[in-house]
């Protein structure tokens, strides 16, 4: 569903990305893990049309992205896309924020609408919070209803950059609980993350990025379990 290839991607002189090669197919999850700087979240932003490459090309759900003469909005609708920090719509209701882009972009009426978030909202188990405001729930309760609402738009993929990262140590389990049965559900996956057990026990296949080129990529028990490279090595040794 995702295709990558040869993609690279500078800011100014700055190379970020110097050929990229990566796929995710139809049911798989992959983590992409490496150090800050080494150009995970600029991979991402990539494959979703927030960044511009340079060169290379992207191709996710049959819409090669990187053609000029793309409908980017209608190539976007397929891509679910969860962050770091929650961008939730603060003057929005949580069941409002689950159907706002469901009835502008999909032209749903409210009642589907309605359906499809209560559904999405149970999934990630915050039914009974769909008239709360942002600001009165929890970090990890607003990180699961960033995953509803990309959820509530029937994406192919789903892109997760760090979306634990902010979370106080004793809500990340939750958000991580969700993703996991995402997963078990056969959610295309592509997600950036520094939970190495998450990757350990979920990824189908675990990127390791340094530098702006994927130094290794594999399975989790290879390339967590016994990785080949040196640079791997080390990274692990600093977080594990
Ligand atoms: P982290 O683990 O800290 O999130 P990362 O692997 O996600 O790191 P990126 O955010 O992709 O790294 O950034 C890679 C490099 O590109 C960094 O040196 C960063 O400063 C630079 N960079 C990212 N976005 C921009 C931008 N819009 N303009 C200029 N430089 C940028
Ligand atoms: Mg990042």
């Amino acid at each position: 569903i995702v295709e990558v290839r040869d993609l690279h991607k500078s800011f100014g002189a700055l190379r970020v990305l110097k050929g990229i090669d990566m796929s995710v197919r139809k049911g798989e999850v992959v983590c992409v893990i490496g150090p800050s700087g080494s150009g995970k979240s600029t991979l991402l932003r990539c494959v979703n049309l927030l960044e511009e490459p340079n060169s290379g090309t992207v191709v996710v759900n049959g819409y090669e992205l990187t053609d000029p003469d793309i409908d980017i909005d209608r190539a976007r609708r397929g891509i679910g896309m969860v962050f770091q920090g929650f961008n939730l719509f603060g003057h929005l209701s949580v069941l409002e924020n689950l159907t706002v882009a469901q009835r502008k972009v999909l032209k749903r009426d409210r009642a589907e609408a309605d359906r499809i978030a209560r559904e999405n909202l149970a999934k990630v188990g915050l039914a009974e919070k769909e008239r709360s405001m942002p600001a009165q729930l929890s970090g990890g309760q607003q990180q699961r209803v960033a995953i509803a609402r990309a959820l509530s738009m029937d994406p192919a993929v789903m892109l997760f950059d760090e979306p634990t990262s902010a979370l106080d140590p004793e809500l990340v389990g939750d958000v991580l609980a969700v993703m996991r049965q995402l997963a078990e559900e056969g959610m295309t996956m592509l997600v950036v993350t520094h939970e190495m057990q998450f990757a350990r026990e979920v990824a189908d296949k675990v990127l390791f990025m340094d530098d702006g080129i994927v130094v290794e990529q594999g399975p989790p028990a290879q390339v967590i379990g016994e990785p080949r490279q040196e640079r791997t090595r080390s990274f692990l040794a600093r977080v594990l």
